[in-house]
């Protein structure tokens, strides 16, 4: 049921978008097999100068309930393009990886409208990549050709906050996703739940069996990371590794997480890490 707060919030939102008062925010993601910075993921960011920050799990919702997920979809993609732009003409060449709404991959040309402007922005689109989260009433599956067609421009497609939801292990073998991204409600503990390890080592052994790669959100502290490097785990995203960042803060997070790295990497096991490793390997 709608109420008049929402009515009060979307109002807001629109205006927001018409005078451009949205912004992204970039985190970081690692390869776990040496540190180095696989691509960022951009974070719809709005502050309200009454209401101060506004979540974007609430915010985007309400604009998919109100016919206005298409107007942030095509927002955000023109800011990220942008982005990746001067962040090349600075030396920068990422990648950047853009939540996108199931509702905005109904619309069958909308992998060719992604093109252009990627084409019209000069951005390869190989450095783009797709997060996807499967809800209740928009089941991928449908999604089909259009995922398709993303996928034959050479844009990669995730399936977020794996695990939880509505996504099920067909939609994984059926649909060309080239990466699993593992909820943080079970790497949030794996360091130290065996139900959480058991289904996180799992999950990456499932994603790498067919030919994805396995991301994990949500690390926060060093265990957490070395439990996820013996499990083979391909990236890794969270605020041991970076906070969603402002553009220019990532060339000076670069330099910082090099000198970083070595020590979380050789950072050593917590006990629980290493017991949950042991019986895991022992089957
Ligand atoms: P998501 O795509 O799964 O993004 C990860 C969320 O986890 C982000 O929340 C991020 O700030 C937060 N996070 C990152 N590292 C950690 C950590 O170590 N611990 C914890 N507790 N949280 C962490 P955020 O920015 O509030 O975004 C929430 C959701 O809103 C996103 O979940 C995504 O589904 C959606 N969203 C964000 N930006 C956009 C957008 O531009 N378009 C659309 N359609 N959805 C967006
Ligand atoms: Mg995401
Ligand atoms: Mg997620």
């Amino acid at each position: 049921m709608k109420t008049s707060i929402d009515d009060d919030l979307l109002r807001a939102f629109e205006q927001a978008l018409a005078r451009d008062q949205l912004y992204m925010a970039y985190q970081p993601t690692i390869a776990l097999a040496d540190g180095s910075l696989s691509r960022v993921e951009a974070l719809v960011r709005w502050d309200d100068s009454e209401m101060g920050k506004v979540e974007p799990s609430r915010f985007v919702a309400l604009a998919e309930d109100n016919g206005w997920i298409d107007e942030l979809t095509i927002w955000g993609l023109g800011a990220i393009l942008q982005q990746w732009r001067t962040w090349r003409e600075s030396g920068i060449d990422t990648h950047i990886a853009f939540n996108i709404s199931a509702i905005s991959l109904q619309r069958l040309d909308f992998p060719d409208l992604v093109e252009r402007l990627c084409r019209s922005l000069g951005v390869p689109t190989n450095r783009i990549m797709l997060e996807l989260t499967e809800g209740a009433t928009q089941p991928l599956i449908k999604l089909m050709d259009t995922l398709t067609r993303f996928r034959i421009k050479g844009i990669g497609l995730a399936i977020d906050d794996f695990g939880t939801g509505y996504s099920s292990l067909l939609q994984l073998r059926r649909l060309p996703f080239t990466e699993v991204k593992i909820d943080r409600a079970f790497v949030g503990d794996v360091e130290k739940s065996k139900d959480s390890a058991l289904i996180v080592k799992t999950i990456i052994d499932l994603a790498q069996g067919l030919g994805l790669s396995a991301t994990a959100e949500g690390v926060e502290n060093a265990a957490q990371l070395t439990t996820l490097r013996a499990m083979g785990c391909d990236l890794a995203q969270g605020y041991l590794i970076a906070a969603p960042l402002a553009p220019d803060q990532l060339a000076g997070w670069i330099e910082e997480f090099k000198h970083r790295w070595p020590a979380l990497a050789n950072s050593p096991r917590s006990a629980a890490a290493e017991i949950e490793a042991n019986a895991l390997s022992q089957g």
